[in-house]
């Protein structure tokens, strides 16, 4: 079959098979396919979908078009999370170190903000001389170095992504659960792990608004990744306001680092031990999630994973004693009495974007200096006039943002129920 005729079977509500699924995905990365006839198929996918067959040849496809890394055989067990995204979700800057100091090794491959939620490259970036541009060489020299990186992708790993997502960006293809699931999974699989853990956030800042949508991907993902012989389990994580104290780039560095001393926000340290877990249970570290939390939290107590954190900044040409730059600060104030009932966790992110903290577009210089400090979390009891976020600004976008703050945030006369963080654990018992 042609391109031409495979688009029209997936536009037609065919299963495509594995033979025109890997001469379409070749074609595209060899130039041969162009890309209308790409967005055309993408397009085709996103009104379709695909079954678990196909989703799992497309995901191997694209992994076969780049490099996959090969690890020396009697090393550590190489591991990685990947989170959807979320506002102040700085998980990776805490777990990466954490599961280094617990004999895992971590070659996480990180992304950019993604529309409202922050990226953990732009983060780390705020540390002076931190680079997130390693090669492939690097990568693997210094994760069995230093037991850790966080870096950005190279482009000998999966291309066939690189296209691909840069064509659903403005062809309006991202939001699709097989696309999505063949994206992440061959990203993930190029590191050449043993296991993975999938942080899928649901809610007012996530990509994913609903449960059920989270849940659809989370089981995708689990179900692919499974099948190409990962061993990879998922956590449904709530989103309806942002993870932690703080929302920014510097901010969350510095939170990063308080976490791994020992002085963690709640509610972050539930979901890094919660993925943490995952993790050295699927590999066998821990016989059970108790003993795993102590194990983790063990690295904390001692003061070893705050070390091997400054360790990795090191290794990748940091300063881990610079003091990181924070823009002056402001409050937005509550203005009434009651319960703090509902946030829109997405409009905190974009206020953040309109202080600069993030992009509108790809080539946007991000400040790293400004961002958030949540002071409530839903359900608290509030007073008007109560501070309920604390933003560091630069002059001439502190009032846009701060009305931005305020109407994301609503005040009724009752709380609303407590919800509970990780809502649901997906994968093999
Ligand atoms: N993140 C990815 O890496 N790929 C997608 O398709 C969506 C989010």
């Amino acid at each position: 079959m042609n391109a031409s005729q495979i688009i029209a079977r997936k536009r037609d509500g065919h299963l495509l098979d594995a033979a025109d699924i890997t001469a379409f995905i070749r074609g595209y990365v060899d130039g041969s396919i162009p890309d209308y006839q790409m967005s055309a198929l993408a397009m085709a996918i996103y009104f379709r979908g695909m079954n678990l067959a196909e989703t799992t040849v497309l995901t191997e496809q694209m992994l076969c078009t780049g490099t996959v890394i090969e690890w020396s055989a009697n090393g550590p067990p190489k591991v990685d999370k990947h989170s959807t995204g979320g506002v102040g979700d700085k998980v990776s800057l805490v777990l990466a170190p954490l599961l280094a100091c617990c004999g895992l090794h971590v070659p996480m491959i990180s992304g950019r903000g993604l529309g409202p939620t922050g990226g953990t490259l732009d983060k780390l970036e705020s540390i002076p001389g931190f680079r997130t541009d390693l090669s492939l060489d690097e990568i693997c020299r210094l994760t069995e170095q230093t037991g850790c990186v966080i870096t950005g992708t190279t482009s000998d790993l999966v291309p066939a992504d690189q296209q691909l997502y840069a064509l659903r960006d403005v062809t309006a293809t991202v939001p699709s659960i097989p696309l999505i699931t063949a994206s992440i999974l061959s990203k993930k699989l190029a590191e050449g792990l043993d296991a993975l853990v999938l942080d899928v956030k649901f809610g007012s800042g996530a990509f994913m608004k609903t449960v059920d949508q989270a849940r659809e991907l989370a089981t995708s993902l689990v179900q692919v990744g499974t099948q190409l012989g990962l061993k990879v389990t998922a956590l449904l994580c709530d989103m309806n306001q942002p993870l932690g104290h703080m929302a920014g780039n510097a901010v969350e560095v510095q939170e990063s680092v308080e976490a791994l001393a020992g002085n963690g926000p709640k509610d972050l340290m539930e979901v890094v031990y919660g993925l943490g877990s995952e993790l050295l249970l699927a590999i066998g570290k821990a016989v059970n999630s108790e003993t795993a939390r102590r194990m983790l939290q063990e690295q904390i107590d001692s003061g070893q994973a705050r070390e091997r954190f400054d360790r990795m900044i090191v290794a990748q040409g940091g300063d881990p004693t610079a003091t990181l730059d924070i823009a002056d600060e402001s409050v937005v104030e509550a203005k009434r009495d009651g319960y703090v009932s509902t946030m829109d966790t997405a409009q905190i992110g974009q206020a953040i974007i309109n202080l600069g903290g993030g992009r509108r577009r790809k080539e946007d210089v991000i400040d790293s200096s400004v961002g958030v400090k949540m002071l409530v979390r839903l359900c608290d009891r509030v007073d008007a006039g109560q501070p309920l976020v604390r933003v560091y600004s630069r002059d001439g976008r502190t009032e846009s943002a701060t009305a931005c703050l305020s109407a994301a945030i609503q005040i009724a006369d009752v709380s609303p129920p407590a919800a509970p963080l990780i809502l649901e654990r997906i994968g093999p018992h």
